[in-house]
């Protein structure tokens, strides 16, 4: 790829940090991302990346744009109602940065499609913008299995969470919550609303990770949960202990194939 005078502008506040330069700023734009869930999470997220200069950013979502989503979901408008979230968000993404190769998949991801998908462009770091826990243990089951690293986050009412895995490096999301809650045991963010800037504090904390994990700069969260109250504007970082019999990630695994956990009505639709 050349580096034009355009990118040299366009990337001038990158290119001025030492630690990023023009070589740091041509890592990202050679690097790719897989976004999962264009919601609350991956609608900054991918934005943020976007503006960055990631080269490739796959956006994977079968939802259509809800009047809803515009609390907090900025990648779509309000012209976008109706259309596919992917579309929309690979619209909004080039408008702002045409130097961005945005694949789309218009599905929702299952066992049976999400390493293909991971595969596909052979992303570098995945994240997980989707709002339910059969969704959050797959793409953890599945980066776990593709030796991929990626970052788990979770957003309602005035709370989020968010970590770090990378492989060989720290526990995984099934090291700290073994197993999807059972259908319905816990409220979606349909049920139980979030706040709208929620995604975008959690979801561009996300961002933060995968350019650092590109660019090999600082300290990720890997090995710990970081926790964000609204409410009482309180960000903890708890440290994850050492689990070495996990189920996918352990040394001797009893999760050896990809499960399609059972999802409620209410998860397939609701967006963040
Ligand atoms: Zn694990």
């Amino acid at each position: 790829m050349n580096f034009t005078n355009e990118m040299m502008e366009r990337y001038s506040r990158h290119i001025i940090l030492k630690e990023v330069g023009v070589k740091g700023q041509m890592k990202l734009l050679n690097a790719k991302v897989l976004v999962v869930g264009t919601g609350g999470l991956g609608a900054p997220a991918a934005m943020y990346l976007g503006a960055a200069g990631v080269g490739t950013i796959g956006l994977v979502d079968f939802d259509t744009v809800d009047l809803s989503n515009l609390q907090r979901q900025i990648i779509h408008q309000t012209k976008d109602v109706g259309k596919p979230k992917v579309q929309s968000g690979k619209e909004t993404i080039n408008a702002m940065n045409p130097d961005v190769n945005v694949v789309t998949y218009n599905e929702w991801i299952r066992a049976d499609n999400i390493l293909d998908i991971i595969n596909d462009q052979d992303y570098d770091f995945i994240i997980d913008g989707t709002d339910n826990f059969p969704a959050k243990f797959l793409i953890n089951d599945a980066c776990v299995m593709a030796k991929k690293p990626f970052s788990h986050a979770g957003i309602i009412r005035f709370q989020g969470q968010t970590m770090t895995y990378v492989p060989g490096e720290g526990p995984c999301y099934r090291c700290v919550f073994k197993n999807p809650p059972p259908p319905d045991a816990v409220p979606t963010c349909r049920q139980a609303g979030v706040l709208g800037v929620m995604g975008g504090i959690i979801g561009t904390i996300q961002a933060s990770e995968a350019l650092k994990y590109i660019l090999g700069l600082g300290h990720l969260l890997t090995g710990s949960l970081l926790t964000y109250d609204a409410l009482n504007m309180d960000f903890r970082k708890v440290k994850l202990g050492e689990v070495k019999d996990c189920a996918v990630c352990g040394e001797h695994p009893t999760i050896t194939k990809l499960i399609d956990y059972e999802q409620t009505a209410c998860d397939m639709k609701d967006g963040h």
